[in-house]
């Protein structure tokens, strides 16, 4: 992560590609944050690559600044404590940390107050008590940010510590560390994974089929050789996987590495993001004909998040 790319005109730089193509007033406002893991993933030259689209800051970000929301799925609202969200039923969602390995630009939470999460041990002992208290919960969803810029050390302090809670029965992984970096999957952390008395479940997030490289597909049979069951979330996003080219060929190289396409997201309308969105009809009949060619399996559910409904919302 020290090594990522922190600016447009480097990013352009580094793929051969005239600055006028980055945008310095969209950095202003959500900086760029690009691993050379993932960079290397991209085609140089090509100002369209569905990887470079989902980092690069782009001048149409600031095309949609009256009408783009800051928090528009209601995080704020659904705050039980200080970095604990409850939304659903049965399950709590921990913000662990603001970091992440990567930013990607239609993020919902690109505007999330992460300086109120709390912060280390102390700060996760009381998420904990809160847990403990209420046993209702059986499921915890480790999120943020991104869960694994943590060090093993803590996460792994922090799943003993939930498995030590009876009614906790599963913790989930929301992550987008393995298709970034991949080799943050190393020998520790599958420890933590196998010692786990709480099944385990990792939530990735891959949008196109090009992030899938030799070293990710090493990590997730890494992951799904230590146990843990592997999903995937993704988002639609115009421009980068919305052909029905783009969302077969994504399905099917995930479920060959054996993760389940879970859902596919339709965009959250924050602030900066809306130039990705689409139609709702045309994402439901790109999910009817991604359904007629794949096994019922390799097809996710297309959802929206509306906030104050009892789920995500299914289209
Ligand atoms: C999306 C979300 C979840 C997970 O929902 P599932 O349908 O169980 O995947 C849980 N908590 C919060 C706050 C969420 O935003
Ligand atoms: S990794 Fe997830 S939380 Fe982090 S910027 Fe990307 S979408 Fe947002």
């Amino acid at each position: 992560m020290k090594q990522a790319v922190r600016n447009g005109y480097a990013l352009c730089d580094q793929l051969g590609l005239p600055h006028r193509f980055a945008s310095a007033a969209a950095e202003q406002d959500f900086p760029v944050f690009a691993p050379l893991e993932y960079i290397r993933r991209m085609q140089p030259g090509n100002p369209q690559d569905p990887l470079l689209l989902q980092v690069l800051g782009m001048q149409r970000e600031m095309e949609d600044q009256g009408s783009g929301l800051l928090d528009p799925v209601g995080d704020e609202a659904a705050q039980r404590a200080e970095g604990v969200l409850q939304k659903y039923k049965r399950r709590v969602l921990l913000i662990t940390t603001g970091a992440c390995a990567i930013h990607c630009r239609y993020c919902f939470r690109r505007h999330y107050p992460y300086e109120t999460a709390p912060k280390g041990k102390a700060g996760f002992s009381r998420s904990l008590e809160l847990i403990r208290q209420d046993a209702e919960l059986d499921e915890v969803i480790l999120s943020g940010g991104d869960p694994l810029t943590l060090a093993d050390e803590t996460l792994g302090w922090l799943v003993d510590e939930l498995c030590q809670i009876p009614h906790v029965r599963r913790i989930r992984l929301h992550t987008r560390l393995p298709v970034v970096i991949p080799q943050r999957v190393c020998e520790t952390l599958l420890d933590w994974v196998r010692r786990s008395s709480a099944a385990m479940y990792f939530v990735l997030h891959f949008n196109h089929a090009q992030e899938i490289d030799a070293a990710v597909s090493a990590a997730l049979a890494d992951l799904h050789r230590s146990g843990a069951v592997l999903l995937n979330q993704s988002v639609l996003l115009r421009g980068v996987n919305d052909s029905l080219e783009a969302q077969r060929d994504l399905c099917l190289a995930l479920v060959d590495r054996r993760v389940v396409p879970y859902y596919l997201h339709q965009l959250d309308l924050v602030q900066g993001a809306l130039h990705f969105a689409v139609e709702d009809a045309a994402a439901q009949a790109l999910v009817a004909s991604l359904r007629s060619e794949l096994p019922g399996y390799a097809v996710p559910t297309l959802v929206r998040e509306i906030a104050g409904q009892a789920s995500k919302t299914p289209l």
